[in-house]
């Protein structure tokens, strides 16, 4: 069976005082369920001080594809590894449509990770004129194969989600995930997990946990509020 994976996403927040009193609260209440905190750069030494030898794990929000060199602002592989990451998240929708991440991109990230010994979680999801349209499958599908084209997914991990539902308050129902979920998974195969994200939260969760190719969610604003975040956990460890 697939071990449930709740991932949090910080993006751009945080300061070292509430970093610290989310971490103790969720050093306090994680149990039985596998959980990481994506976190800025900066902070990256503060999780890992704190975290070290707990049940939670954590990674960055993003990372150069080149190993080392001239290039301004950018951080490497070797780097996150060397303060202990596990995870990183690649091809997230604000990296691409913000700042212009393609495929290739993305793709040569998620090897270069891979590389380094790092846990790639992989975002892919369609934009909402993309679903209006009917091409949502062959948008996550495109997404997906840049990497399958140069990798293999080992113990990466996948992620959809629907760019309409990020930050808006709007989540894809149980079965809007589970049919985008089942044609991932058909990609990947059965041994590689497919986290949900998109407006989870703590009164949503379990009914989407609940669809049997929704392995745990990737969460943005609600990891920021120790209770919320702790409430997704406790959902996806009910799912066994
Ligand atoms: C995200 O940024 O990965 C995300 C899922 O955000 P939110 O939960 O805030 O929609």
């Amino acid at each position: 069976m697939r071990a449930r994976l709740v991932a949090g996403n910080w993006k751009m927040h945080g300061s070292l005082a509430t970093n610290r009193a989310l971490l103790e609260a969720l050093v306090a209440g994680v149990r039985g369920v596998e959980c990481a905190v994506c976190v800025p750069f900066p902070y990256l030494a503060q999780a890992a001080e704190r975290l070290r030898g707990t049940a939670i794990a954590w990674g960055a929000q993003n990372v150069s594809e080149f190993a080392q060199g001239a290039y301004t602002g950018e951080v490497s592989t070797a780097m996150l590894a060397d303060l202990g990451c596990r995870y990183v998240l690649v091809g997230h929708s604000e990296r691409r449509q913000l700042y212009g991440e393609t495929d290739a991109q993305a793709a040569a990230k998620f090897a270069a990770a891979q590389g380094a010994g790092l846990r790639p979680i992989f975002c892919v999801g369609e934009t909402l004129a993309e679903r209006d349209a009917g091409r949502t499958e062959e948008v996550v599908a495109r997404q997906l194969d840049a990497v399958l084209a140069h990798s293999k997914f080992g113990d990466a991990v996948l992620a959809y989600e629907p760019v309409w539902a990020i930050g808006t308050g709007r989540t894809a129902t149980p079965q809007q995930a589970q049919e985008v979920h089942g044609f991932l998974r058909m990609r990947v195969g059965a041994a590689t997990r497919i986290l949900y994200g998109g407006s989870v939260k703590a009164q949503n969760a379990a009914a989407i946990f609940a669809m049997p190719d929704v392995d745990g969610g990737l969460i943005g604003g609600a990891s920021l509020v120790a209770q919320d975040f702790l409430a997704i956990c406790a959902a996806a460890q009910a799912k066994g």
